[in-house]
């Protein structure tokens, strides 16, 4: 769907706007049912919806918050479902992305493995100075969780990512997940 795609070119920026708004493209990778999309929404929109249907090929949201030192950060949010069918676009996708946000389900091994091979990927692909999250979701579900905290802190810990555990459903640590992640933006240098 070139449709869809030739808007990725669109925000290949990822520097700075200015020092005080600051613009960055994120690529949102994962397991498809991990809750990408509700996280987007939850944060975009402030809702969850359960039912929501995943999208086909690549999706754009963007949403601005204020830090509190008084920087605005504005999340250029690229979503793809299914992205394994785009693999040969995903130097592409990748291009200009000044964060990553690679998530799994707290419930499903085989989605934090797949987190471990979204890592390798970005190492090759993303640039060298990209911030990278990795978020274990649906940490509402106490009682089927299957991946313990430790070990999403140690994947992390071992590549240089911000790590936390959030819930699309109940939105606990969703607004905190990009709240850090601006915080870990580079600043761009004072011009004079
Ligand atoms: P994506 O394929 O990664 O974009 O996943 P979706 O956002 O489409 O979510 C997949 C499924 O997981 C949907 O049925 C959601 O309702 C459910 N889901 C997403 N986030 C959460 C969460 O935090 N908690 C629970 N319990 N379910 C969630």
């Amino acid at each position: 769907n070139s449709g869809t795609l030739s808007g990725l070119n669109s925000s290949e920026n990822a520097v700075p706007a200015d020092a005080k708004n600051l613009r960055v493209k994120l690529v949102l990778l994962g397991d498809s049912g991990v809750g990408k999309s509700c996280i987007v929404l939850r944060f975009v929109r402030g809702q969850f919806d359960a039912t929501s249907k995943v999208t086909v090929g690549a999706s754009f949201l963007s949403q601005t918050i204020a830090l509190q030192d008084s920087t605005t950060v504005k999340f250029e949010i690229w979503d793809t479902a299914g992205q394994e069918r785009y693999s040969a676009l995903a130097p592409l996708y990748y291009r200009g992305a000044g964060v990553a946000v690679i998530v799994y389900d707290i419930t499903s091994p085989e989605s934090f493995k797949k987190a471990q091979y979204w890592v390798k990927e970005l190492q090759k692909h993303g640039s060298p100075d990209i911030v990278m999250a990795l978020v274990g979701n649906k940490a509402d579900l106490h009682e089927k969780r299957e991946v313990q905290t430790e070990d999403g802190m140690e994947l992390a810990e071992k590549n240089g990512m911000f790590f936390i555990e959030t819930s699309a459903k109940t939105a606990d640590n969703i607004n905190q997940l990009f709240e850090e992640i601006g915080k870990r933006l580079p600043r761009p240098a004072p011009s004079s």
